[in-house]
């Protein structure tokens, strides 16, 4: 399971967030995921307490943001944002445009607990 590898990854991501800011737990965990991540929310989302099992974040809530997707146009150069499988200017509606975003996978925000609860 893919999602599980991904969940891992965020856990060791957080865990230095943790250890950066000298705090004792997370309790909210932000992801921006667009949707050409590659990566299914719902999967990520019930892989998570496996990754985070034991860990100093077990109880923190994953909060899954959904990135939109922007391409740049090579003909008239805007950005714009497009659907998933439609991905034309949405200024002149030419096909060819490069994906700027929407593929990402980020960790966007952690709120700490600095106190034991
Ligand atoms: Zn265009």
């Amino acid at each position: 399971m893919h999602e599980l590898a991904v969940a891992q990854a965020l856990v060791e991501q957080v865990e230095d967030v943790i250890r950066q800011h000298h705090a004792v737990s997370a309790s909210l965990i932000r992801v921006r995921i667009g949707p050409l991540a590659g990566v299914v929310p719902e999967l990520l989302g019930s892989a998570f307490p496996l990754a985070a099992a034991g860990s100093r974040m077990e109880h923190a809530v994953l909060d899954l943001v959904t990135a939109p997707i922007k391409v740049r146009c090579q003909t008239c150069g805007a950005e714009t944002e497009a659907a998933m499988n439609r991905l034309v200017c949405g200024a002149c509606g030419d096909w060819h445009t490069q994906v700027i975003s929407g593929d990402e996978l980020l960790l966007e925000s952690v709120e700490l607990e600095t106190v034991p609860t």
